[in-house]
């Protein structure tokens, strides 16, 4: 941590700063120059809460030397980490495509949907039975049966499931019926009781990025998961708030690259909760494999019409199958498989 004092510091001022470095545990390195006093404080300083030298009124600027996030950082891990979900890999070589209704709806709808995303190559299924909706009146999810519809259906073609946990009391019930991913949506990414409890578990967690997190807080997030115990951690982009209103959030590509430098864990792309229409989510979807993507979250619907939500993003079986054709030719050209 460096800690920079105002230029009329005395000394005086310098020797209570040092003391209350040493009070916390670090150790001070004076460097006095002909304007200003800049002290280095040596430790570690992943604890040290830096509003507390802040205040101090002969301080200027503190600034951290190390990054507030340790588990999930790149500096923790050389390589990239590949997740296995129920023998799936996510994060190497190959690119998954996550697929599936926004929602659970009836027994019918997924075992189309499963047939859909299965006969489309697709290695995982996507569909929410607990849906946070922003309107209390909207249709809420079909709630604990819905996850034993998603698993019958998903079981005739192998391919676990990723739904979302919006409430800590349901995470036995999760556990009961064996979710293979939980997801923790673009609203919750702060509910850090949430994430603490998602921690003490080994089930492989999609953290979808705050609708206006920066990346930073979005690590953090990723970080209190990791630090409870669970390293199975998948980031997951699916658009922020902007100024634009032409289309649902804006997808942040740029998150991509910055992402795979700052952490070792696998980062996907949600198109379909960022363009928020079907026919934008090929481009999106090209564009997120093209950048460095390790997978997608892709929305799809039997019959995208009737869906009972998110009914204008949902692609068809068919558009699903010519997407994942035109994505396959695209992970070649950079190397990987799909
Ligand atoms: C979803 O995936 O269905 C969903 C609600 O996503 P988000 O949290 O990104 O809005
Ligand atoms: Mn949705």
């Amino acid at each position: 941590m460096i800690i920079i004092l105002r230029s009329n510091s005395s000394d005086e001022d310098i020797s209570s700063v040092e003391a209350k470095i040493r009070d916390m545990g670090l150790e001070p390195h004076v460097s006095k120059g002909i304007q200003r006093t800049v002290i280095g404080a040596i430790g570690d300083e992943s604890k040290i809460d830096k509003e507390i030298l802040e205040a101090l009124p002969c301080v200027e600027n503190v600034v951290r030397v190390m990054k507030p996030y340790k588990i999930v950082s790149r500096d923790s891990h050389d390589g990239d980490t590949v997740i296995d979900v129920g023998g799936v890999p996510i994060g190497g070589n190959r690119v998954q495509v996550i697929a599936g209704p926004c929602s659970v709806e009836t027994a019918d709808q997924m075992n189309q949907a499963a047939d859909a995303v299965a006969a489309a190559g697709c290695r995982l299924m996507r569909g929410g039975a607990f849906k946070p909706r922003s309107s209390p009146y909207t249709f809420q999810g079909v709630g604990v049966e819905g996850l034993e519809m998603f698993q019958n259906a998903a079981r005739k073609h192998n391919l676990p499931i990723v739904t979302e946990l919006m409430d800590v009391r349901m995470l036995d019930t999760f556990l009961e019926h064996k979710v293979d991913v939980i997801q923790i949506g673009t609203r919750n990414m702060q509910n850090f009781d949430l994430l603490k409890e998602v921690g003490k578990v080994q089930t492989p967690v999609i953290l979808k990025r705050g609708m206006s997190a920066t990346v930073s807080e979005w690590l953090m997030a990723a970080e209190y998961i990791a630090a409870a115990g669970n390293h199975n951690i998948i980031f997951c982009e699916r658009g922020v708030r902007s100024f634009e209103t032409a289309y649902r959030n804006m997808l942040d590509v740029t998150a991509i690259p910055v992402l795979k430098r700052e952490t070792h864990l696998p980062v996907i792309i949600d198109p379909s909760h960022a363009g928020g229409k079907a026919w934008m989510v090929p481009s999106l979807s090209r564009a997120a494999i093209a950048a460095g993507a390790d997978g997608l979250l892709i929305e799809v619907h039997p019959r995208p019409a009737e869906a009972w939500c998110d009914a204008d993003q949902a692609l068809s079986p068919d558009q699903l199958n010519t997407l994942m054709g035109e994505l396959r030719g695209i992970a070649q050209v950079i190397g990987r498989d799909l």
